[in-house]
């Protein structure tokens, strides 16, 4: 059985307890391989390594650091359809998501990050009194904690302007796909980035992820994850007077207009319900229809849910595979089970798929008020809610209830009210007509409990620096 072990100091390493625990294929429901079950001892040795390494690698020109993560990148392009399969095995995401889009995607946040190395400067004031400028300075060992939804995407997105700005890092991916952070972790040491300068540390996050937080050594902490993690996070670094960046939940609307090329954008809208399941931080899973082309829509979208490609994720024409999880599968089962319970009706799919693995069909339901738990909680999977409205406040109205505050999309062709939703949706990331385009540069983040900060371009370069003011008298 393959197994993923830690890379800690350039080197892969079993757990220092000599533990493993199983890693299961959501396509079968059987374990597959197994992964260093780790704790506290193997995050201690990890920061030893990445102390050691800090000094050199700080040191190193921003171009040479470029360098290396450019180097990265071409490495992880060389071996594309290894990362795909490993990732669509892992996770159970269909394998052409994972080719053109998810691992393509992990390469361009290396390139990236390797440009905004070279280019992310300090500011300077010249005044009367003297010149001021700003020291942007790498913070030392840094964390990262990263979710199993898009396994590479989000580590990558993390270790990226964390090495890119100076830092040495400490990464946990999640227990549950482990496969394509080792991979990256040995690929950085075959090609020779400096030993210790990235260290991957696996075991659950209780053990392994609170020793990475409460590490003195360990400056800084980027999370992404469930809410409720993201405030144990908070708890154990705040006493630490530790920065943190936290991206978690969502329960984001999805505001569609009977002015809207709806028919043309349907598909685009069902991805940005059920792309990888439903199981993105920024998938729609509240649809909000305006009353007029309420029933035409909700049939046309029900429509083409029932003609979803399912299959296995190693099929390259499946566009829909399972769960991630058993405990995923059941959380998830649950829920719908809850919305028939607050008086939903189900529209299409409604629960398991008949077949071996945590395939849950994708599901609409209808009939549920704002105020259901249905309608407040995330799911994190193949299900959404359709909802109608009468006016444009009651469309803002729904779409800010409720606690989180991540992403929103909304389709209409009228121009003045795309400006006053996109300013008035209170969420992180709004998008017109679209969804799921990212440019790196622009702010992601999300308000109330979806997250505290912002990644991406400047503002990931900034969470990764100390600031310093140096004024020189004239
Ligand atoms: P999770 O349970 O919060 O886990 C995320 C990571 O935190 C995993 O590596 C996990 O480790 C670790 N962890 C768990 N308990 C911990 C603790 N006490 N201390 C430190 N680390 C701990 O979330 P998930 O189920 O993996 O991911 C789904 C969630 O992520 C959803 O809520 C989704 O919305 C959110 N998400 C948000 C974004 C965003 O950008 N806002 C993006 C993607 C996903 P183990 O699992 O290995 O134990």
């Amino acid at each position: 059985m393959r197994r993923f072990g830690h890379v800690i100091n350039g080197a892969t390493r079993e757990a220092g307890n000599g533990g493993w625990r199983e890693v299961f294929d959501p396509a079968t429901a059987q374990a597959y391989a197994e992964v260093a079950d780790g704790g506290a001892a193997d995050v201690a040795a990890a920061v030893t390594a990445a102390s050691a390494a800090f000094p050199a690698w700080s040191a190193l020109r921003n171009s040479e650091r470029s360098r290396w993560l450019e180097r990265l990148a071409d490495a992880l392009e060389a071996r594309l359809d290894d990362f795909a399969h490993a990732e669509a095995r892992d996770g159970g995401k269909p394998y052409a998501l994972a080719r053109d889009a998810e691992i393509p995607r992990a390469v361009s946040n290396l390139r990236f990050f390797a440009h905004a190395a070279t280019q992310f400067g300090s500011q300077s004031h010249h005044g009367e009194a003297g010149l001021n400028y700003t020291l942007r300075q790498p913070l030392g060992v840094v964390g990262t904690i990263s979710p199993w939804n898009l396994p590479l995407y989000l580590f990558t997105w993390k270790i990226a302007p964390a090495l890119a700005a100076g830092n040495t890092v400490v990464a946990k991916p999640s227990e549950v796909t482990p496969a394509t952070a080792t991979m990256l972790g040995e690929l950085a040491a075959e090609i020779g980035v400096p030993a210790g300068v990235l260290n991957v540390v696996h075991g659950l996050g209780p053990d392994v992820g609170e020793a990475i937080v409460g590490h003195p050594d360990v400056k800084a902490v980027s999370f992404t994850g469930s809410t409720a993690v993201g405030r144990r996070i908070a708890g154990i670094a705040a006493p630490l007077l530790k920065k943190v960046s936290l991206e978690l939940g969502g329960k984001n609307p999805t505001l569609v207009f009977a002015d809207s090329d709806w028919q043309d954008q349907l598909d685009t809208i069902l991805r940005s319900v059920f792309q990888n399941s439903g199981q993105i931080c920024l998938c729609g899973s509240r649809i909000l229809v305006e009353r007029p082309i309420y029933a035409a829509f909700r049939d046309a979208l029900v429509g083409h849910a029932l003609a979803l490609r399912v299959g296995d994720p190693m099929d390259s024409d499946a566009r829909f595979g399972p769960l991630v999880s058993q405990a995923h599968f059941d959380k998830v089962v649950a829920a719908i089970g809850r919305a028939r319970d607050e008086g939903g009706h189900v529209l299409c799919g409604g629960g398991a798929l008949d077949r071996p693995g945590w395939f849950v069909a994708p599901t609409l339901i209808e009939g549920l008020g704002p105020d259901c738990a249905s309608n407040r909680e995330e799911i994190f999977g193949p299900v959404a809610t359709l909802q109608p409205f009468d006016s444009d406040d009651e469309a803002l109205s729904l779409a800010n209830a409720g606690d989180f505050g991540l992403a929103a999309s909304v389709w209409t062709r009228d121009l003045p009210r795309a400006h006053r939703f996109g300013a008035e949706l209170r969420c992180g990331i709004v998008w017109i007509n679209t969804w799921l385009m990212r440019d790196l540069r622009t702010p992601f983040g999300g308000m109330g409990q979806s997250g505290l900060g912002r990644e991406g371009g400047d503002d990931a370069m900034r969470f990764f620096t100390e600031a310093r003011n140096v004024c020189i008298a004239r």
